[in-house]
């Protein structure tokens, strides 16, 4: 019902699977949530999505609703992003940035958590009764 038009070329795109391409020049649009999915489908574990403001080249506008969208930047490639509809991307740029979904692996590796003291003694009782 709602056709989704190419902010960079204005085609009608068409849906493959969670990615909206616009046959024309190739790019895919993409909903927030579907990218976080796909990236982690990638890492096997959960990802955030650090979002660095970019200065504005060519300003693009939502696929969706047509509101000008932000200039942004993940990992080192350069997107469109309406926070409430999705992501542009030009072509290749989804396929750059699944090839870097490893660096969107939460950074906090428990580096000020100690092992907990406890677990020594789950582990005695986890011998006791037999686990
Ligand atoms: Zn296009
Ligand atoms: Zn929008």
């Amino acid at each position: 019902m709602n056709e989704l038009h190419c902010p960079g070329c204005g085609e009608v795109l068409d849906t493959a699977g969670r990615t909206d391409r616009c046959p024309a020049c190739d790019g895919a649009w993409v909903n927030e949530d579907a990218l976080v999915g796909m990236l982690q489908e990638r890492t096997s574990t959960l990802v955030f999505l650090p979002w660095h403001p970019r200065p504005k080249d060519n300003e693009r506008v939502c696929a969706s609703c047509g509101k000008p969208m932000q200039t942004v930047n993940l990992g080192s490639v350069a997107l469109d992003r309406c926070p409430e509809h999705g992501v542009w991307f030009d072509a290749n740029e989804l396929a750059a940035l699944l090839a870097q979904a490893k660096h969107f692996k939460p950074d906090h590796k428990h580096e000020d958590e100690p092992e907990p003291e406890h677990s020594g003694l789950l582990h005695s009782l986890s011998k006791l009764f037999g686990g």
